[in-house]
């Protein structure tokens, strides 16, 4: 199904190398979507641009950072997206009392500064050119939730949302869309052994559709929100966590 006005966009995905950017890169291409997958190490998607070449698609690989505001500027200086997915996150898990300082950096740094020096240089480039654009930042349920032993990376997700929602009021004027997509726990390599083991299954049945999300899951939801069926839709967020985070406390 071709989703309205994507073909022929350009699309910026962060953190392409694995999970869920890689999957976002492969769905967009699949629209016709020409795709800059970004990662730390430029030589870590050349895989997934092959990959996606062979499928027919259009993707470069792109050497970036997210914390380097500086290296982020330069790299999106008169860039040319339609579409930036700010993916690029990381996990931390630990009671609060053993976050040292270097774990809530990195957590922070990644998560919502990253996103910001994204969401920024891209947004001035487009609003530079006179181009409409839509930002989605890949947030999470514990950006509205809480859960145990993952304080820092909570209030980085949750600092994503009202980043979206702050970026969105004062974007609008130049026709420049922000949303964040929310999803529960998706199936992907940095968790699968988890989900596998007697915790991560007693986890799945707390979730009201008692299974694990899978990466296809959030196709529709972020289809919508950069395609031209989700015009109207900035500043919001979208929850696709199979009813996870409506579940009773
Ligand atoms: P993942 O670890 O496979 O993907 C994260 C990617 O970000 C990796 O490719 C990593 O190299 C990249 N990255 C990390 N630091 C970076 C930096 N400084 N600059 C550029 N890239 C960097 O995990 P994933 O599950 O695919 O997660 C993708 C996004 O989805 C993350 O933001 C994560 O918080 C969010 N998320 C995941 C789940 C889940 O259950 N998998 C649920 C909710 C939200």
């Amino acid at each position: 199904m071709q989703w309205p006005g994507l073909d022929g966009r350009r699309a910026l995905v962060t953190g392409a190398s694995s999970g869920l950017g890689a999957h976002f890169a492969r769905l967009l291409a699949a629209q016709g979507v020409r795709v800059t997958a970004a990662a730390r190490r430029a030589d870590k998607v050349a895989a997934l641009c092959e990959a996606i070449a062979a499928e027919g698609g259009a993707a470069e690989a792109l050497a970036l950072d997210v914390t380097d505001a500086q290296a982020v500027a330069a790299a999106l200086d008169g860039a040319a997206f339609d579409i930036v997915i700010n993916n690029a996150g990381v996990a931390a898990s630990a009671p609060a009392l053993d976050h040292d300082a270097a774990t809530i950096d990195r957590v922070i740094d990644t998560n919502l500064k990253g996103a910001f020096h994204v969401a920024r240089a891209a947004a001035a480039a487009m609003a530079a050119a006179g181009r409409p654009g839509v930002i989605v930042n890949v947030a999470s349920i514990l950006g509205l939730r809480v859960a145990g032993h993952v304080s820092a990376y909570a209030a980085s997700k949750a600092g994503l949302v009202q980043l979206t929602r702050a970026l969105a009021v004062e974007w609008a004027r130049h026709d420049i869309r922000v949303n964040a997509l929310c999803p529960g726990y998706i199936e992907t390599e940095i968790n699968r052994e988890f989900f596998a083991s007697d915790a991560g299954q007693a986890l799945i049945r707390r979730v009201p559709q008692r299974r694990l999300g899978q990466p296809e899951d959030l196709d529709g939801p972020l289809l919508l929100m950069v395609s031209d069926l989700g015009r109207s839709m900035t500043g919001t967020e979208l929850v696709v966590d199979g009813g996870h985070a409506a579940a009773p406390i």
